[in-house]
């Protein structure tokens, strides 16, 4: 085994990588980006490099870098993860070149499988069934046009070096078929600089049907069974679970037959996926699969073979590129259970899936199960950002149960336990697609999540109880002040009178006024829109409190109340600033302090009244004031309400 790998790549899979690295006593190098100097895959690492600013291309994507790295490091071999370099056969040559082990295949391999179209013709050779369809070199649009036909309408024009989904059409109508053939060139010549197309028959109620892979280099190659990703939108993967759901036998062994025979047919070495289109019209029967792909790397959706066959296949990996032999034979390898994966997003269900960036100021995830019922995969902590760098995952949920029922009750409650503010997840979503009829009754095919998108995407609006306390909750009211907070004397004299303690609660483009007047008894009466909320500081509900903001939890769903507070905006924001200014337009009503003046942080200076709200503002840090406004102004929103001298700021 290796006493040290380098990792080049980020986030969960670099974090899961380096979690069986530790548990084999192999010691790890992370690479990063300038953005990601503060990860966690980079806390992880016994050694970090950095590799250079933050887009991929000047860093996760520079080769040459992580090679230099790994010298640097003394670091034996790279774990290339997926994404990024894991496919690149130019990259495994190099590595090899300056002396290192790439974890996976040769590069002899990943170029066989590098090109769809190469990759069909060479298993067409090896035996294994391929999607009917044209795989040859001419391009010409007469002669695609003709095979098109030929084929059988409707027919998927697919980019040879596509992936991810991109560079594909389906075409219904030979009429069609032009203007799909232009649009899949420029998508493909766009994507991976390579025009060249391939047109398949398209396969009616398609599901996607995969199967593990492993090989070593002594000629042996198993397979771990099959994974179904047929939960897919846009291409993508959505959930995965295996087995997938009503294989029989019969077709169990004829896939993973063949799946064995591709692998054998390069000579494979290390994790692999064969990916297999089926057409489920009529059920699954062992005539109606064909090959698609190959993906020669460790797939995001592997935890959930993991989970069934109790095989760690990163732990594979690296014994297989230390040279070892695979750890089991065949008939060592069983199937217990059922899994499932759902990957969550930063994400908009309801804006068309429309990627969303933001910090995650709070996180919370399902308590890891010592049976091993949750495992969660993740590279984030709360307080990380999710920048538009990088795919935005934030983390994979997968679950493990005695069946199939079992298995998606608990990744129905993993989501729902789920708790994320800051950005918008795809949470809800996801919790409505394992609750899905369909989808629970395991008749799953690829265009279904396209065929229910509304259903699956529609979200409840929040209840006035749940505004009610987002503004008590937002006021701090609940919670104890420590007693030598300077704030005490001011918050009694700004904010309670005989009308109590107001707030403005925002939701969508509404805002309301909350009225909170405490109650003798501990407990507390919020007025809004015209009702009144007795609510107690155990009011039950799941909330999570971040600048300007409280969400409230209620099962997947966390509806985000905006309740505006230059304090806390300020504390995030001004924490080494030198100006602070309004969040909204309003009248200074109180000033206490003047310019030249040394203030110490979290001194309250003025009192803005705005919106109907008095909103202290305090000194974010200590300071002199070089200027501050005037007792009476009327601002706008942005103007600067205190200026620190420079010399001190920050
Ligand atoms: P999987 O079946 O493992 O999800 P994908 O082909 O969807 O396989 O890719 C896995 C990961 O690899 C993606 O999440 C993405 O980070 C990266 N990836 C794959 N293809 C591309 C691509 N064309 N451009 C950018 N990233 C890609
Ligand atoms: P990528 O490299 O982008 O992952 P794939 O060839 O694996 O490309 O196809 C991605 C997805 O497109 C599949 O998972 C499946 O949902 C759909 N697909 C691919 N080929 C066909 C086909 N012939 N008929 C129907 N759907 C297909
Ligand atoms: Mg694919």
């Amino acid at each position: 085994m290796f006493a040290k790998i380098l990792i080049a790549n980020r986030g969960e899979i670099a974090c899961r990588v380096m979690r069986t690295a530790q548990r084999l006593g192999v010691s790890t190098v992370a690479v990063h980006s300038d953005a990601d100097a503060q990860a966690l895959h980079v806390r992880m690492a016994d050694q970090a490099v950095a590799i250079g600013p933050a887009p991929v291309g000047e860093s996760y994507l520079r080769g040459d870098r992580i090679i230099e790295a790994a010298v640097a490091t003394g670091a034996e071999a790279i774990h290339p993860g997926y994404g990024f370099l894991s496919e690149n056969p130019d990259f495994v040559e190099q590595v090899e070149a300056a002396g290192l082990v790439f974890i996976g295949p040769s590069s002899a391999s990943i170029r066989a499988m590098g090109l769809k179209d190469a990759a069909k013709r060479l298993m067409e050779k090896a035996g294994v069934p391929v999607v009917p369809g044209y795989h040859g070199e001419a391009q010409e649009i007469v002669v695609l046009a003709t095979k098109a036909r030929e084929i059988g309408y409707p027919v998927l024009i697919k980019a040879r070096a596509g992936g991810g989904g991109k560079g594909m059409r389906r075409v219904e109508d030979p009429d069609d078929f032009a203007e799909a053939l232009a649009g899949a060139r420029r998508e493909a010549k766009a994507a991976f600089g390579d025009e060249r197309v391939l047109v398949e028959k398209y396969i009616e109620k398609p599901r996607h049907i995969e199967v593990q892979v492993f090989g070593d280099n002594h000629g042996n190659a198993v397979h771990l069974f099959e994974r179904d990703c047929s939960a897919q939108r846009r291409h993508q993967k959505v959930i995965e679970e295996a087995p997938a759901p009503g294989m029989t036998d019969e077709m169990r062994a004829a896939m993973c037959e063949a799946a064995v025979k591709a692998a054998r047919a390069i000579d494979y070495s290390g994790a692999g996926t064969i990916e297999f289109i089926v057409d489920a019209s009529e059920g699954l029967r062992p005539d109606r699969f064909w090959f698609m792909e190959m993906n020669t790397r460790l797939q995001v959706e592997h935890p959930v073979t993991e989970m069934v066959t109790g095989v760690d296949l990163v732990e594979w990996q690296l014994r297989v590129a230390a040279g070892e032999r695979l750890p089991k034979r065949q008939g060592e390898i069983a199937l217990e259970g059922h899994a499932f994966e759902a990957r969550i997003y930063a994400e908009d269900p309801t804006r068309d899936f429309l990627p969303a960036t933001g910090k995650l100021h709070h996180l919370r995830f399902p308590e890891a199960i010592a049976d091993g019922t949750i495992r969660v995969e993740t590279g984030v902590r709360a307080g990380d950002r999710i920048s538009p760098f990088y795919d935005p995952m934030i983390a994979k949920l997968v679950t493990h149960g005695s069946d199939r029922a079992a298995a998606l009750a608990a990744l129905r409650a993993a989501i729902a336990e789920t708790e994320i503010a800051g950005s918008t997840t795809n949470l809800p979503f996801l919790h409505a697609l394992a609750g899905d009829e369909a989808f629970s009754s395991g008749d799953v095919d690829t265009g279904m999540i396209a065929r229910r998108q509304e259903a699956l995407t529609a979200l409840p609006a929040p209840g006035p109880r749940q505004a009610a306390v987002a503004a008590l909750e937002a006021s701090g009211l609940t919670r104890p002040r420590p007693a030598d907070d300077p704030w005490d004397t001011l918050v009694g004299y700004a904010h309670f009178g005989s009308n109590g303690f107001r707030r403005m609660v925002g939701f969508g483009n509404r805002t309301m006024e909350a009225r909170i007047v405490p109650l003798a008894d501990g407990r507390f009466t919020v007025e809004l829109g015209g009702e009144n909320f007795t609510l107690s500081p155990d009011h039950g509900e799941r909330f999570a409190l971040w600048p300007g903001h409280v969400t409230i939890f209620d099962g997947p769903v966390g509806h985000s109340f905006a309740t505006p507070d230059p304090l806390e905006a300020a504390e995030d924001v001004a924490a080494g600033g030198d100006t602070l200014r309004a969040p909204m337009p309003g009248l200074v009503k109180l000033v206490r302090a003047a310019s030249g003046e040394a203030v110490k942080k979290g001194q309250p200076l003025l009192i803005l009244e705005a919106m109907k709200m008095e909103h202290t503002i305090a000194a974010p840090h200590d300071g002199i004031l070089a200027e501050i406004a005037a007792e009476g102004a009327q601002v706008t929103d942005g103007a600067v309400l205190v200026r620190f001298e420079e010399s001190v700021a920050g």
